[in-house]
């Protein structure tokens, strides 16, 4: 494996931006006090080392028209990107997310770690491209294809974070604890072989997985507790144990089968029975959060975790709609995912997370305060939770803040006339992702004219793959 480690590993300057200086100049940037004009930011080490609004551009500037701060993708499985578009078909009697989960498992037991990284390498330069600058990979693939862990238990966890090094986008590697079928501790069936650990063979993957995450420089590691159905409550216990100052993740109360089958073993909704049971606060992210009570919706919010929520993934799976006007309107906070990658959008989430307010509302313009863009309440709060999500620095486009910066494609018809939060509003209600022109991260440009720059080699890796797996 040690030759392939070091083809998907750059070396630490093609990653952070390091030692030399970088300046962009920008006609229009959003900065943490707001919309600002005639912006020079100056960039070395991976940071913005300075920033000066109303200047003038110096020569060797790079000039952009508006740049923004990139957004953070708090949920993701990079290999469910391998079935992106190939679960449409409907099967006998009702397709449901359970159904699906079949098709999915047929993949998971199906992929080697090459694969893997293949298909997670096409799924991260679709991130970058659409302006997402780091991801939470929820992370459950672990073992060979028997169940078996592999001689290097993190050699998955290796094959993701090999995908990130590739790519440069920066990530929050989310190790997956799961060793139950169903609430009580009910045995793991054979669809999940690859995913099952003890406390112990866990512990051990987490360490493997902070070696993993190593040569980013910005990785962060943190733990994921599969759902209440997949672990107990001494496992659950355990597993926040392991982890005392790192995210939390938890997939929760996503399907109504959910709900009902936690209620059948402890008389408690899954959110009611996480709050009362585990200490969850600022630490814990609660991914999905689909079917909760107005009572669950306002405890929530007071706890200070984020709600990760997938707009697309939740409407391709069917899950149900996020009460997000109760729940913003409590102080909680969120983000967004892309959890399944059916398809990948910064702006094509945030749009739906909208969108499928105004449907079960009948109205328009929810997520906006009173004389609010929508656009602009949906970024600021989406961008602050994910990072908080993610273990990750937000600071916004600030001197010493990490330089992860988007500047939009404004010769995009989608932009004509448009300036401050109107730009935020065109992009996320009309271009979508032909709306990003450039992408940094860490102060490395990864994305130029919309395109990622290995975005060629790693396509075509991701073809060869799929070709494999239909075979
Ligand atoms: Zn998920």
């Amino acid at each position: 494996m040690q030759a392939k480690e070091s083809e998907g590993r750059l070396d630490a300057a093609s990653y952070i931006n390091a030692g030399e200086m970088t300046s962009l100049f920008a006609d229009q940037a959003l900065i943490p006090g707001g919309w600002r004009q005639a912006v020079r930011l100056t960039i070395r080490d991976g940071r913005i080392t300075g920033i000066e609004t109303g200047a003038a551009p110096h020569p060797g500037d790079e000039r952009h028209a508006v740049v923004v701060p990139a957004m953070p993708n708090l949920h993701s499985h990079a290999f469910q990107r391998a079935m992106a578009g190939l679960a449409e078909r409907r099967h006998t009697g009702n397709d449901t997310f359970w159904s699906w989960r079949e098709l999915m498992y047929r993949l998971a037991l199906s992929m080697n770690p090459d694969q893997v990284r293949a298909v997670a390498a096409q799924a991260y330069i679709e991130m970058l491209e659409a302006g997402f600058s780091r991801v939470g990979e929820f992370h459950y693939l672990h073992h060979d294809v028997d169940g078996r862990p592999y001689a290097e238990i993190a050699e998955m966890a290796n094959a993701v974070s090999a995908a990130a090094a590739h790519t440069g986008l920066g990530m929050t590697l989310l190790p997956v604890f799961y060793a139950h079928s169903a609430f009580g501790g009910k045995p793991p069936n054979e669809g999940q072989r690859r995913f099952i650990n003890s406390v112990d063979s866990y512990a051990q993957l987490l360490d493997g997985c902070r070696r993993a995450v190593k040569p980013l420089g910005t990785g962060v590691v943190g733990v994921a507790p599969h759902s209440l159905r997949a672990v107990t409550p001494e496992e659950l216990a355990g597993v926040v144990a392991l982890a005392p100052n790192t995210p939390i993740h938890i997939h929760i109360a996503e399907q109504m089968r959910e709900v009902e089958d936690c209620v059948a073993w402890s008389g408690q909704r899954p959110i009611a029975w996480l709050l009362d049971h585990a200490p969850v606060d600022e630490r814990w992210c609660l991914v999905h959060a689909t079917h909760m009570t107005e009572a669950e919706t306002t405890r929530t919010a007071a706890s200070r975790a984020v709600v990760g929520i997938c707009p697309i993934t939740e409407a391709n799976l069917g899950d149900g709609v996020f009460n997000a006007p109760t729940f913003t309107a409590a102080g909680g906070r969120f983000g967004v995912g892309s959890d399944s990658n059916v398809q990948i959008g910064a702006a094509d989430e945030l749009r739906l997370l909208e969108y499928s307010q105004r449907l079960a509302r009948q109205g328009r313009n929810v997520m906006a305060p009173p004389g609010g863009s929508t656009g602009r309440a949906l970024y600021d709060q989406a961008l602050r939770g994910g990072a908080r999500a993610l273990g990750a620095e937000f600071t916004g486009l600030a001197a010493g803040g990490p330089a992860d910066i988007v500047s939009l494609n404004t010769g995009h018809a989608a932009f004509a006339g448009a300036k401050d939060d109107a730009l935020l509003d065109a992009w996320i209600f009309n271009a979508g992702n032909g709306g990003v022109d450039c992408v940094w991260v860490n102060g490395v440009k990864q994305v130029e004219g919309g395109r990622h720059r290995a975005r060629g080699d790693v396509s075509q890796a991701f073809f060869k793959v799929m070709k494999q797996l239909a075979a």
